[in-house]
């Protein structure tokens, strides 16, 4: 019996932790993409059910209710959350599943899958962080106080992270984040069951 692993990527914002994810994404085709629901607005280039699936606040309260989420957050004023099903269908058919989610995310999947995976990316300093904020031209003065003091607050729970990348150079984070992934598929915990199929038990 092949599991697929659960995967979480999580760091504040403006690590890069997004870039990374994509890129992972692309170059390990076995590697899924799990699509969260939210309720901020689509940004122009984002597309429902590729980006995000985009719900009203009521429709998103319904599905809190039924039980439909693996984990949900509130960030930055949004709700954001993982759907369960979609997640334990592909897990099921042994497919590894990667989640992009924010710190309280990362801590409820942890809690209730103590197996799940968890990545932290971090800027080498907070300086080259609050560089990277400004550098994206999008943020007030306001929101990037805000972003620098989140980011703290965030390091500060490393504990929670089986793994911290230190996003100093992209190309070497994309291949470190790749390394950790293929060393989980070969961990004996991820191969248990097949090694007892194996002999029989
Ligand atoms: P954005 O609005 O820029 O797409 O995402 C804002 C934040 O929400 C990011 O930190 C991202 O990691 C987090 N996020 C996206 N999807 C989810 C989710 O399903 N659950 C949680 N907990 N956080 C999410």
């Amino acid at each position: 019996m092949k599991q697929g692993l659960l995967l979480i990527i999580s760091g504040p914002s403006g690590a890069g932790k997004g870039t990374i994810y994509n890129e992972v994404l692309n170059r390990m085709p076995s590697v899924k993409k799990s699509v969260s629901v939210t309720t901020r607005a689509p940004r122009p280039h984002e597309k429902e059910g590729v980006h995000y699936y985009f719900k009203t606040l009521e429709e998103y309260q319904h599905m809190i209710a039924a039980g439909e989420f693996l984990e949900t957050a509130s960030v930055y004023s949004n709700y954001y959350g993982t759907p369960k099903k979609h997640v334990f269908d592909l897990i099921e058919k042994g497919d590894d599943v990667m989640f992009e989610i924010d710190i309280h995310g990362a801590r409820q999947i942890k809690k209730r899958y103590p197996r799940a995976v968890s990545i932290f990316v971090m800027t080498p300093t907070f300086e080259i962080l609050e560089q990277r904020l400004r550098g994206r031209g999008t943020e007030t003065e306001d929101s990037i106080a805000r972003r620098l003091g989140s980011a703290r607050n965030e390091l500060s729970q490393y504990e929670l992270f089986d793994y911290i990348v230190f996003n100093e150079d992209l190309e070497k984070s994309v291949e470190s984040v790749i390394d950790i992934i293929k060393a989980e598929k070969c961990k004996m915990k991820t191969n248990e069951q097949r090694v007892k199929a194996l002999l029989g038990n």
